[in-house]
């Protein structure tokens, strides 16, 4: 079992699950609710796998797991591989429908054709590997009143050996009836100490230092998704860097580099996020890594805030106040302002004339 299954684990989500799965009394609809990047999209795929598996086995602890050798196994693991019983719902699918007005519509819900097409028709066909049939639906908050409606037939009367998960971070915009008839699964944060432990076991992380994983992860806050693109983008480099030239602006003094440092951070994310995502738009992925400098600064002043109360120090925690004030009304003009290299340079002027530090420091 791998560390990312321990920590889920600690969870209530796979204990509910394991206990359903192995008694045989799976229910055939599930809600798993809680914030964004904590593993419920990751958990409802691994159920998918057990659920789908020919020949599924039973851990020396009891759990249920995926034999890994057959041949719906081999499809699950195989990279962009299409299982036929596997069908996982995005807003996006919309992009697919036959229906010109379905595909030219702004993705800002989950259409109704969208469920027909891919619920209730893979739904109400047999299995195409003679065995389970998986339905996950990520982001079930985008279902409309409509959609949810036509939901409910199949969650009614649901067709045999067919599961479906719902994946919310907005439980509450799904109708009484809907919940109703799902077991819900809360999913909660982790502690820095789960994330870090989950990261020395990721391949990705191997090269990391312990003070790395140990940045990350309190960075991360609790959630996966977090301390995953935080290691993969670098962002600890973004923090050892700007946090000398952070304290310097703090000084009253303009520091003149500081603003196209945070704006070379930022275009070098955006354009390895583009790269890295088809259909990424350019003026999003740039403001998606403002949003992270934005998390990163957040984190030097929380951690100068907690080293001065630690000490006591009122007057030494002071600036680093006035910069969360800072990063709040900055953040605000990121809606409004589409210079990001303008933004950044009027971010790096207003640090050091209104984040004074006391004389001396
Ligand atoms: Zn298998």
């Amino acid at each position: 079992m791998s560390t990312m299954q321990r920590i889920i684990g600690q969870t209530r989500a796979i204990d509910v699950l394991g206990s359903a799965l192995t008694s045989g009394r799976m229910h055939h609809a599930w809600i798993f609710h809680g914030p964004a990047g904590v593993g419920k999209a990751t958990t409802a795929v691994r159920i998918a796998r057990i659920l789908l598996c020919h020949d599924p086995q039973t851990t020396l602890t009891g759990q249920p797991e995926a034999c890994g050798a057959c041949a719906s196994c081999k499809l699950i693991d195989q990279p962009d591989a299409a299982h036929n019983d596997l069908h996982i719902v995005t807003k996006e699918l919309a992009l697919f429908s036959d229906n010109a007005a379905v595909r030219g519509r702004k993705l800002m819900s989950i259409p109704v054709e969208v469920i027909r097409d891919h619920v209730l028709t893979p739904a109400y066909r047999s299995a195409a590997m003679n065995h389970n049939k998986v339905i996950i639906i990520d982001e079930a908050e985008l279902l409309n009143d409509t959609s949810q409606n036509t939901l409910l037939k199949c969650l009614e009367e649901p067709p045999a050996g067919t599961y479906l998960f719902l994946i919310t971070s907005q439980e509450d915009r799904l109708l009484p009836t809907i919940r109703s008839r799902c077991q819900r699964v809360p999913f909660a944060l982790l502690t820095d100490e789960q994330v870090e432990t989950w990261l020395s076991d990721q391949p990705f992380a191997e090269s990391m230092g312990a003070d790395e994983r140990q940045w990350i992860a309190r960075f991360a806050r609790g959630s996966l998704g977090q301390a995953m693109l935080a290691a993969e983008y670098g962002l600890d480099e973004w923090y050892r860097t700007l946090e000398p030239l952070i304290k310097q602006a703090g000084g009253g003094r303009p520091v003149i580099e500081l603003g196209p440092m945070m704006a070379q951070r930022v275009e070098a994310f955006a354009k390895a996020w583009v790269d890295n995502h088809k259909n990424a738009s350019k003026d999003a992925a740039n403001k998606a890594g403002v949003r992270h400098l934005f998390g990163v600064l957040g984190e030097i002043c929380r951690t100068q805030l907690r080293a001065a109360r630690t000490i006591d120090d009122e007057a030494a925690a002071e600036p680093w106040l006035a910069g969360v004030d800072l990063l709040q009304e900055a953040e605000r003009d990121l809606y409004s302002n589409v210079n990001v290299a303008l933004l950044l340079d009027n971010l790096a002027i207003q640090w050091s004339a209104r984040t004074p530090h006391p004389a001396g420091r």
